[in-house]
């Protein structure tokens, strides 16, 4: 593997925009950013023994890492082998993902962190997994898009069989609070540094700070799957957990932005971001298995049948209910700066830093800096990808084709 320079892009760290730099790249880590002057007097024999690239004027960012993705060109990452899914997310900037699962049957879930597991041990294409994400099967059955009959209620056994079988590569579950033995799974994830998700709940405040207390950090889709608060008694709003979510400093939130502000309208997605501020939002593509495919019909890997219309990226089932998205990391950025003006660094942020923190991989992922894992995404103004590198690898490519 050839160690890279990566010359006349603008970084973006992702905590400022800076040009005239040059990044080197050595085996899988980032080496140094120095000055383009600096680089103009620099020892020859050291560059020759790196491989030039020009980022045209292009941005020169920290890959993109999504953290809720369920599938993608046709794979789901519970029914699936999930070779294709990293090859194709590779392709949009993502350089790091935690297929997650849906709640379905529980054997099958368990087979599928078995599968993910393997797969990360033998993986050199594509993104990258970094872990695993299970939402569900511990979800509140009447919110959000899972199947009613397949989720559960928490017991030691079945969830003990669920970590033990991902090897210490479970990295995310969702947890609605309010289930029976819910704060004793709770305890146990966290004993197991597993990331804890609150979503597709309905609890009640008092009782979410109990739950939030034992180390709860992120929120699922926040404005997503979860029990609102519109009833209105005397001309009073009422408030619901999302508000308390909202002003709950300590959380991490996932966002869905959708293109036409489907899953959280965008006068809402400007709220999220004067609570949460730029520093805790995760932007998240909730992608489905027929992410990648044209507008149309298609089935879930439950077999329901869903709809993509045309202009959306949103999946729709029958009855009208949402059920995730067909985006990519870049539209998750730029339909997020659509929505809400926020700067292209905040966002790019949002899609690399933020996720890398909510999972605790910041120490080695998500940012331009010395000693960084070498994951880089080089796209143009308008967040088209047009260069990834996994691990200091060149794993896509079509600044050449430009020419
Ligand atoms: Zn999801």
């Amino acid at each position: 593997m050839k160690n890279l320079i990566l010359v006349n892009g603008i970084i973006i760290t992702p905590f400022e925009k800076i040009q005239n730099r040059v990044l080197f790249l050595k085996g899988s880590k980032i080496e140094k950013l120095i000055s383009a002057e600096e680089f103009e007097h620099h020892d020859e024999s050291y560059i020759s023994d790196y491989e030039i690239i020009d980022a045209g004027s292009n941005y020169i960012a920290p890959g993109f890492i999504d953290i809720h993705t369920h599938g993608a060109n046709g794979v789901d990452a519970v029914r699936d082998p999930i070779d294709q899914m990293a090859e194709f997310k590779v392709k949009y900037g993502t350089t790091g993902f935690l297929p997650t699962l849906w709640t379905a049957e529980f054997d099958r879930m368990v087979d599928a962190c078995k599968k993910i597991n393997n797969f990360i041990k033998v993986q050199s294409r594509g993104s990258k997994v970094l872990g695993i994400n299970s939402e569900g099967p511990y979800l509140n059955p009447d919110l959000g898009a899972q199947k009613k009959e397949l989720v559960r209620t928490p017991e030691y056994k079945d969830y003990r069989r669920l970590v033990e079988t991902s090897g210490g590569n479970l990295t995310i579950m969702t947890v609605a609070p309010e289930l029976e033995g819910a704060l004793e799974l709770i305890k146990y994830l966290r004993q197991n540094n597993i990331i804890v998700s609150i979503g597709h709940t309905d609890i009640k405040i008092d009782k979410m700070h109990e739950a939030l207390d034992l180390g709860i950090t992120l929120v699922t889709h926040l404005l997503n799957a979860m029990g609102d608060s519109i009833q209105i008694g005397g001309g009073v709003k009422a408030l619901g957990i999302q508000e308390e979510l909202l002003i709950c400093d300590r959380l991490m939130c996932e966002v869905l932005s959708d293109k036409k502000g489907v899953h959280v309208k965008p006068t809402l997605l400007k709220i999220v971001l004067r609570c949460k501020g730029v520093e805790n939002i995760v932007l998240i593509t909730d992608s489905m298995n027929m992410t990648g495919f044209p507008p149309g019909a298609y089935s879930l890997q439950d077999g329901r049948k869903v709809i993509i219309k045309d202009g959306e990226d949103t999946v729709r089932l029958e009855d009208g209910g949402l059920a995730g998205s067909v985006m990519t990391m870049d539209r998750a950025i730029r339909n997020f700066i659509d929505h809400t003006g926020v700067r292209l660094e905040d966002a790019v942020r949002m899609a690399t830093f933020n996720p890398a923190k909510a999972i605790n991989f910041s120490d080695r992922k998500g940012e331009i800096k010395e000693g960084m894992d070498a994951d880089i995404a080089i796209f143009d103004d308008d967040v088209n990808v047009k260069l990834t590198i996994v691990d200091g690898e060149v794993r896509y490519n079509t600044l050449q084709q430009e020419e």
